[in-house]
């Protein structure tokens, strides 16, 4: 998968993909980053103006940013890249979750736009984005956190980034649910043991308890996303009583 990221700060980016999963994956060509400033497509103009109508702060203007994406573009075509999206960080795009991060890894190519100041002139986002993504209800000064976001959750879900594809592995919001509690050695802490069943060496209880879990976690923490399945009233109230049962039974 390739991500033409488009910043003026790459050093910003580069910085985070040095590290962990991301730079193993990087290093094993999964993934491939490209760097795109829009301070070199400036010339002798400025980035940014006032924006017109008055108001606070600075606008990034239409010729630069117009100019990258057609470059970029030019190079997608060369490449053969034709399964492409060009995605703009805003908050007031599409909020960030695991159904859109599903649907985005299906893309070759995403070009991911990080903006700042009070954004970008609205004619450049008319004619070259064709989604814009949120990673949160609040705002941050600069795209690049949420650009570093979006292709961290990316890469999570690229086949061979992460450990073994044979393993059983679940994460929260896969199937809409949080992830089940995990533990490591030492076996006793403080008092308190790994549950038995995951000494067990019973594969499939194992993996039934994991699911009881996550549904447990979940009608827990998270009952919001249970009813987001799609549950009758009726059977969310229930749910909702369940809840309250563990709680009062000191589950969770
Ligand atoms: N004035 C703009 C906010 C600009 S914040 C508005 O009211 O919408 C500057 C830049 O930071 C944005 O253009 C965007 O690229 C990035 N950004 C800030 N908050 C974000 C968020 N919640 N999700 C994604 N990008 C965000």
């Amino acid at each position: 998968m390739i991500f033409n990221t488009v910043s003026i700060n790459p050093e910003f980016i580069k910085f985070y993909f040095q590290f962990g999963i991301n730079a193993k994956a990087m290093q094993e060509e999964i993934f491939k980053l490209n760097y795109w400033n829009p301070l070199n497509y400036c010339g002798k103009k400025r980035l940014d103006d006032s924006p017109y109508g008055g108001g606070r702060g600075m606008i990034l203007s239409y010729p630069p940013m117009k100019k990258i994406m057609l470059e970029i573009q030019k190079k997608n075509t060369k490449m053969n890249l034709n399964n492409s999206i060009s995605v703009l960080m805003s908050p007031q795009g599409k909020l960030l979750n695991k159904k859109l991060t599903n649907e985005l890894i299906n893309f070759e190519c995403i070009n991911i736009i990080s903006s700042r100041y009070e954004g970008l002139d609205q004619r450049f986002i008319n004619e070259c984005i064709d989604l814009e993504v949120s990673i949160g209800n609040y705002v941050l000064s600069s795209g690049e956190l949420p650009l570093l976001i979006l292709i961290d959750s990316l890469v999570r879900l690229l086949p061979n980034a992460i450990g073994n594809q044979n393993e059983f592995h679940y994460d929260s919001f896969d199937s809409l649910l949080l992830g089940y509690p995990q533990y490591t050695r030492p076996q006793t802490v403080n008092n308190q043991n790994v549950p038995e069943i995951l000494l067990s060496g019973n594969l499939s209880q194992i993996h039934q308890w994991k699911k009881e879990q996550s549904f447990f976690k979940t009608l827990i923490t998270r009952p919001d996303l249970i009813y987001d399945v799609g549950l009758s009233e009726k059977e969310y109230n229930y749910l909702l009583f369940l809840k309250n049962y563990l709680v009062y039974k000191n589950w969770g």
